[in-house]
């Protein structure tokens, strides 16, 4: 885990750390011809990843400058960090538009709005040269997606027009020894580092030399956040345990255990009251425990401190508590923010608002970076992706001096959970229009065909239902590699 340094100059000159990363950049911008206006998209998300894939390329000089070189889709995590679906599943490759697109795997540390220019440092590993001053990095927040250090040399970029779609981090509310001890699922590599757990887990708990209770402290994986991310891998490992691993470790799948924690009186508190009943029952008939108004004070190596239960002992830990800004977010100080969040505020455009209440005419900010003004949007895919679409558009008739001056306006088009055991829920009655609920297989249909609908590339459109088939009809596959 690097910590981020970051300086975001408004205008005026800003005094730098004394091993400052400056000294260590590389003036350098993009060879395109300069005829073309220069696009720099920050981030590969949702909401970066679909401009990418609708901007204009050719009217566009585009450049995405992301730490790293794929973009996630998120839903399908929690599945391949147990094996119902392969990693590659989840994955789309940001060099899919090379040559039209310059890609570069970095991080954005600063925005010099007045200069249009931003300073860049490599996530890419260490270049083994002297002089090479090794400088800490943004890094995620989690240990499984913190990225090795740049080679030190950071590198500026110019932008004529600029999108920040960074997205956030994982919140941890400072709870001492989570950031090192629990696993994140933000990325296809945390949903790795997870399933190598829990293998790992359960091929230690199977080896002659251990007692029954050291065996049962290994297979107790806890889950802390209530959410969707949450409440959907203890459904997808729910599943894990009671198919290939009773088959697999016979003897121990009766000792796995499964505890959902959260502070709030109730799991999934964003979805219609009923469904979050109908989803706390299923789990506690599927034997997942439901610990509510519980709250984790420090996490030690396997171990953690509940201030209702004492000392948890675990095998795996999954932390999944919500958002945090993003430091480069943080460390803008001459933009309007949301008090509580910190993401950007932006106008109905998209636009980013000065402090002195102006919108910035050359820089958008979507995703779960931003949030429009006097509007709250939930920090989804969905909401990223509209956002992001509309982006493209706008940017597109921006490009050919064409107006687009039609506001952003958000399609809500429901929230689905899985709950395991091919039983889902389908909540849109919060929409403006057809406002529906769902429960069980028919609500699993929906969660499945919109996923699949969602898949991006047509390589993802046949693995993913590929594996769901493959899965299903011979198992997950538990070797671990
Ligand atoms: C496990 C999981 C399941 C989810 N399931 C759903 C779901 O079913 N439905 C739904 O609507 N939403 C879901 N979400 C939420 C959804 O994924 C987010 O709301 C969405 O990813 C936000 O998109 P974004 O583009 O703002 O950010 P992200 O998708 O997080 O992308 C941010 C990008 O910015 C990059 N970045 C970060 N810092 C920098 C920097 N300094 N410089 C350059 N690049 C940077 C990151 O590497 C990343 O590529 C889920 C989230 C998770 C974690």
């Amino acid at each position: 885990m690097f910590k981020a340094r970051l300086s975001v100059v408004c205008g005026r000159v800003q005094p730098r750390p004394a091993k400052s990363l400056v000294n260590a950049a590389r003036t350098f911008t993009s060879s395109a011809p300069r005829s073309k206006q220069r696009l720099v998209i920050l981030g590969s998300g949702w909401g970066g990843y679909e401009i990418l894939r609708a901007i204009d390329k050719k009217r566009w000089n585009v450049t995405m400058v992301s730490p790293t070189n794929a973009f996630n889709f998120t839903p399908l995590l929690a599945s391949c960090a147990v094996g119902t679906l392969e990693f590659r599943c989840a994955v789309e490759p940001v060099r899919r538009f090379s040559p039209q697109v310059a890609c570069y795997q970095a991080w954005c540390d600063t925005i010099d709005f007045k200069q249009k220019t931003l300073k860049c440092m490599p996530a890419t590993a260490p270049l083994e040269f002297e002089g090479s001053a090794s400088a800490p990095l943004a890094g995620e927040t989690t240990k499984e997606t913190s990225y090795p250090p740049g080679t030190g040399n950071g590198f500026n970029l110019r932008y004529d027009k600029l999108v920040i779609a960074v997205g956030a981090y994982s919140q941890t509310f400072n709870v001492p020894g989570v950031k090192e001890h629990a696993h994140f699922l933000k990325d296809v590599r945390d949903a790795r580092a997870i399933r190598t757990r829990i293998i790992d887990c359960f091929e230690q708990a199977n080896q002659p030399v251990l007692s029954d209770v050291q065996r049962r402290n290994l297979l107790n994986f806890c889950i802390v956040g209530g959410g969707p991310t949450g409440v959907e891998f203890s459904a997808e490992l729910h599943d894990l345990l009671h198919a290939e691993i009773e088959r697999h470790y016979p003897s121990l799948a009766r000792m796995a255990k499964i505890t959902l924690y959260d502070v709030a009186p109730n799991i999934l508190g964003s979805f219609d009251k009923s469904l979050g009943v109908y989803a706390e029952n299923k789990f506690r008939r599927d034997g997942i425990s439901i610990k509510t108004r519980h709250h984790v004070e420090r996490v030690e190596k396997d171990r953690m401190f509940v201030k209702e239960q004492g000392e948890v002992p675990f095998g795996l830990l999954v932390w999944s508590t919500g958002l945090a800004p993003n430091p480069l977010i943080q460390s803008i100080d001459c933009l309007q923010k949301h008090d509580k969040t910190q993401s950007l505020f932006t106008d109905q455009n998209l636009n980013v608002i000065t402090n002195e209440g102006h919108a910035d005419p050359d820089v958008w900010a979507i995703g779960d970076a931003a949030n429009i003004k006097g509007q709250l949007h939930p920090a989804t895919a969905q909401v990223a992706n509209q956002k992001g679409k509309y982006l493209a558009q706008k940017l597109n008739k921006i490009v050919k001096d064409q107006e687009h001056t039609k506001p952003f306006e958000f399609q809500n088009q429901g929230s689905l959970a899985y709950l395991g055991d091919w039983k889902a829920i389908y909540d849109r009655s919060s929409a403006d229009t057809v406002k529906t609920k769902e429960t069980g297989r028919v609500a699993w249909l929906l969660w499945r065909s919109a996923y699949f609908t969602m898949t991006l590339s047509i390589r993802n459109k046949i693995l993913v239902p590929t594996y769901w088939f493959l899965n299903w009809i011979f198992g997950r596959d538990l070797t671990r590699f």
